[in-house]
Formats: structure tokens, sequence, C-alpha cells
């Protein structure tokens, strides 16, 4: 195995067994949610608070070394950056936590990228973090670390409803024909060899908060374009996921900061033969080296690529024209899915911000009567919600995601219907 930091976190869960065992119970309904996204050596958090309104983030990064750290805003907009040499997740969010004194969590909602075939969010449960886990072989990277930050979160909150919010989840309605791969049957039925699709929280939340904007909530056919360091697309009917460029993992589809998206399958063999690469260090290619910096040798940031193409140079401009190509043949490409096609929303850091990314997408778009508005797009002020199309033809959209607000919403969701379930049954208890 690989001297890899995301598979030691992985080993540690396996050695020594986490999770604490502790029952269901019942909750209140929740008026503010800590949201935890934990990665193998960071933990991005965020509180949101129901009734005042307002959100406090902090950042915990380089986890387990010398330079650990935390990277935050208080109340009053000041920076706070506290050195935590070698922290590991728990005391990470022990000390993040500690500076919310007077902001106390009702419930946790977990961002955990692969759920497997559940198809909502859950409570966690021994029987969740089982799925979890068995999940790890189709997101290596994500859900060890995810079990990491549960295992803390539990330690340190045993009392709070603890809900997992999948990136998976909502793509769980697209047909099989959509999620089938085209290899042998028994590694579908026996090894869960499935396209799954991936952020769902986001393109669920933009496809309704989109289609509401539209006039025509979580109705008709839209395509949604999440454009950020992680990129892709999902199509949408009646507000359901039908079909969605990312696969088996997070690396099928679209050109990404530095992933490659789809290339030829047989690019594995051909690395293999004719360069002597394993299996490690084609991943490790395909998943950190390519995409926007491996075409423009010089960054994955599109902003930095902008620039340098305007001072003329052509890598830089080459993985652009590759980007928007690739993401409107996707785009063309999902359509396929759809009965009728009412629009389509731009969402994430690229999709949000650029409106020169959209402008160039939209013209290798001509073909189903958008009517793109240049003056609307150029106009549009950054990271703000606007339509962007002429009037005529299938509507376009910029809507900021909000991935942070959609799982406190699924939290908030799943602890109400404990709630409910808790107290339709409370009548059959007091009969026994
Ligand atoms: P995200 O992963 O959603 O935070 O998006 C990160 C990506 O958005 C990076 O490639 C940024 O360069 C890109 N981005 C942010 N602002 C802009 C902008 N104004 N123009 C172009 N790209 C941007």
């Amino acid at each position: 195995m690989q001297p890899d930091q995301e598979y030691s976190i992985y080993d540690h869960w396996y050695d020594n067994k986490l999770i604490l065992k502790s029952p269901v119970k019942e909750y209140a309904m929740p008026n503010s949610v800590l949201i935890i996204n934990c990665g193998s050596s960071s933990i991005k958090f965020a509180l949101l608070l129901k009734d005042q309104n307002f959100r406090i983030h902090g950042l915990a990064e380089n986890l387990g070394t010398p330079n650990a750290r935390i990277k935050g805003v208080t109340l009053g907009n000041e920076p706070v950056d506290i050195h935590i040499p070698n922290a590991d997740h728990k005391e990470a969010l022990e000390v993040g936590l500690s500076r919310l004194a007077n902001h106390k969590p009702d419930a946790i909602g977990h961002r955990i990228v692969h759920g497997g075939t559940l198809t909502q969010a859950e409570l966690i449960t021994e029987d969740i973090i089982d799925i979890i886990r068995d999940a790890t072989p189709l997101a290596p990277l994500h859900n060890p670390a995810h079990l990491v930050g549960i295992e803390a979160t539990r330690r340190l909150f045993p009392d709070l409803p603890q809900v997992a919010v999948f990136d998976t989840a909502f793509h769980q309605t697209m047909p099989a024909h959509a999620y089938r791969y085209a290899v042998p049957k028994f590694l579908y039925t026996e090894h869960n060899v499935r396209r799954y699709g991936f952020h769902g929280t986001s393109h669920a939340y933009v496809s309704e908060r989109g289609s509401e904007l539209a006039g025509s909530y979580k109705q008709g056919g839209w395509l949604t374009a999440h454009l950020g360091n992680g990129s892709s697309t999902c199509a949408i009917w009646n507000g359901q996921s039908v079909d969605t460029s990312m696969g088996l993992t997070p690396l099928e589809g679209l050109v990404m900061g530095t992933r490659s998206g789809d290339v030829d399958p047989r690019l594995h063999s051909f690395l293999a033969k004719n360069l002597g690469w394993d299996i490690y260090k084609i991943d490790k290619m395909l998943n950190s080296q390519s995409g926007l910096l491996g075409l423009s040798d010089l960054s994955n940031d599109m902003r930095t690529l902008i620039e340098a193409s305007e001072q003329g140079n052509e890598d830089a401009a080459l993985a652009i024209e590759v980007f928007c190509y690739r993401l409107a043949k996707s785009l063309s490409a999902l359509s396929c899915g759809l009965p009728r096609l009412d629009g389509l929303f731009f969402t994430g850091g690229i999709g949000e911000n650029s409106a020169f990314i959209r402008e160039k997408t939209m013209s290798y778009l001509p073909h189903f009567g958008f009517n793109f508005s240049k003056e609307k797009n150029d106009n549009l002020k950054r990271g703000t919600e606007g339509r962007i199309d002429a009037g005529t033809g299938p509507q376009i959209w910029v809507v900021p995601t909000d991935e942070e607000g959609r799982i406190a919403q699924e939290t908030s969701n799943v602890v109400a219907r404990g709630v409910e379930n808790s107290t339709t049954k409370k009548p059959e208890a007091a009969t026994v």
C-alpha cells in the first residue's frame, strides 16, 4: 500500500475501532446545526444558527503535523489563527468549538462523500457507520476521514443527534441505464461497481433553488454545472437526478482542477506497458497532476489560468478551452436523460464567478435554442443569483450553491423525522 496519509487514517480506523457505541435517542428540534466536513488532514466547520440567520466558519488544517492550525473569523469579523501543533481531529474540534462558548450546537451534520446506495440523509447509528465504512473502497480518500470526524464529534457531544448527509444520495434516483457500466454483471452484483455520482448536495440545492427562481419549483428538465476545483454536471427531471457526470469515483467526467475526468480506460495499460507505471502512480497522476494543472503545466486555479492566458500563455489558453468544450459536451450528453430541456444552472467557484467561462461554454452549445445574453452575463455581480439568457429558449441562470445550508436543512429534517416518529410512537407506548 502507498505510504499515503489518506491510507494511514484508514489503517488507524480499522486497528483501533475508534467509534463509540451509543443507543439511538430522542432529540429536540435543532436551532443551531454544526456542519463538519472532515478531510484526511483538515476539517471545515460551520455553525448555522436558524433564528439569527448567521454562520460562523472555521478551517483546521495540517492536522497531525507541527503546522496544525485553526483559521477562521469571529462574529465581529476578526481573523482567528490558532496554532495547535500536532493536534488531531478531536483536539482541533475541541479548540475550535471552545471558541463558540455562547453558541453551542443542537445537532451535527456531517458531509459524507460516499453513502453507497443510501437514498437520503440518515441519523448516525452503528448501522449507518457500518455502511459508511463499507463504502470506503469506493471513496478511500474521503470516507475514512469522515469516520474520524464522526468519532471525534461523538466523543465531544455524546448527547447530540448526528446526521450523515451523503454526496451520493441525490443521484440514487438515476435509472439503471444511466448508472450501469458495460462491464461483466458480477462486478455490479458482487462488487457494487456502478456509477454513483457526487456533489449531490450542491446539485439538489441549485436545481431546487434555480427552478424556484424560474417559476417552476422542482418541475421540468434542468441541467446543472457545478464548476469548482472538483466539477460535475447533472440532469434533473422533476426534482430528481436522472444522470450525472461523475461515476464510481469523483474522477469520471469533466476536466477539473487536478483531475483528468474521462480518459480512455486503456491509458492505464498503455502507461503500465510503455512507462512501467504501477496503479498507484497512475491513480496519483490522474487525480492530482492532471486536469487544468496537467494541461497548463501551471496551475489548477482557473483565475490564474485566465490571467496567464490574457498574457499570452498558450498552455493556459488551451486548458481553458478543453475545460469549456468538455463541459459543453457533457451537458449535451446529459440532456439525453431529459424528456424536455427547460434550462441550465451554473454554480461553484468558477460557475458563479466567471462570466468568461460561462460565455465560452455557451459558445459550444448552439444546439438547444439557448439565447445567451452576453450583456446580462457580463453585468451579473460576482457571486449573486441571476438570469443570463435573453428571455427566449431554455433559461440560463447563475445560482450560487449553498452546500452548508442544504446540509443544515437535511440535518434538521432528519432530526424532525426522528422527533415525529418518536411522538407518534408515544401513545402506543402509553397503552402498553
Ligand atoms: P470552488 O472549488 O467551488 O471553491 O472553486 C474554486 C475555483 O473557482 C478555482 O479554480 C478558482 O480559481 C475559481 N474561481 C473563483 N473565482 C473566480 C473568478 N472570478 N474567475 C474565475 N475563476 C474563479
